[in-house]
């Protein structure tokens, strides 16, 4: 199993357009976050962000897994490219396979609680027309898919909450949590029994912003080989090679997302 980065930033990326304080002026470029996951031929996106027309002009994937962990905008803004795409231009694509919690595509569905309307107008024209193959969820069950097996669970996240993955493919496992304001106990129990090759998390301001974000010394209790962190922030004040150095001080296992890393997992 492979992960790339497709982006390491946060929800403005970096720079952000206008700002001149130390990250913006300091050469770091993160795209909005994202990450491919490649099993076998296989590839899942795991995110649809804002910068997702870069990212794939720039690592030319195929894509025939999509996961979207919840609402954000810099989760899904991606969207209305991929509607573009697909409905305006009629790219010839086949299917995406669509791995997301019932919950969410509900909330997707549902008119009343969608924030950004443009998105969901995008979501809705896609699964209508039919430019994905559904595979929807419930938390707490493992689904078989042709190479890999996948496990939602979640944790809160701001007012909502924040779909997360187990992913099992040739033997390793990589869990995905995305956003979290808080752990649950049960997804510390899931990570820690799971002990996995590769834990994922975001944590933007790399030091915990409750209840919005958890930070690096969420993590020390953790069990896994190693941690991605990723989904950095300017209001980090941290240029790259300083997050690695702070990230040093509380795991040895820990690596900083960049864009463009490649992970053998
Ligand atoms: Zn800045
Ligand atoms: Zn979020
Ligand atoms: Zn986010």
């Amino acid at each position: 199993m492979k992960v790339t980065v497709l982006g390491s930033g946060g929800s403005e990326g970096i720079p952000v357009p206008y700002c001149d304080c130390r990250v913006c002026k300091g050469g770091d470029h993160r795209f909005r976050t994202s990450y491919l996951i490649t099993v076998k031929d296989k590839n899942i996106l795991v995110e649809c962000g804002p910068d997702f027309r870069a990212q794939q002009l720039k690592h030319n994937f195929s894509l025939d897994y999509l996961f979207i962990s919840h609402q954000h905008n810099d989760h899904i803004e991606g969207l209305h490219d991929l509607r573009h795409i697909m409905l305006i231009s009629k790219v010839k694509m086949k299917k995406i396979n669509l791995l997301v919690s019932n919950k969410l595509h509900k909330d997707f569905l549902d008119k009343s609680i969608v924030e950004k309307e443009g998105i969901r107008y995008a979501y809705n024209r896609l699964i209508k027309k039919k430019k994905f193959n559904l595979s929807l969820m419930d938390y707490y069950k493992e689904y078989n898919f042709k190479n890999f097996s996948m496990f939602l669970f979640k944790n809160p996240h701001e007012n909502k909450v924040c779909d997360a993955f187990l992913l099992k493919a040739e033997g390793k496992t990589i869990i995905y949590l995305g956003d979290v304001g808080k752990f649950y106990s049960k997804s510390i129990e899931i990570i820690n029994n799971t002990n996995p090759d590769l834990l994922i998390i975001n944590i933007p301001r790399f030091y915990s912003i409750k209840p919005k974000h958890v930070g690096i010394e969420d993590l020390t209790d953790l069990k896994a080989k190693k941690i991605l962190i990723s989904h950095f922030s300017h209001r980090t004040n941290l240029l790259h090679h300083e997050i690695e150095k702070e990230a040093k001080k509380y795991n040895n296992d820990m690596i900083v997302a960049q864009d463009g890393l490649i992970i053998d997992v």
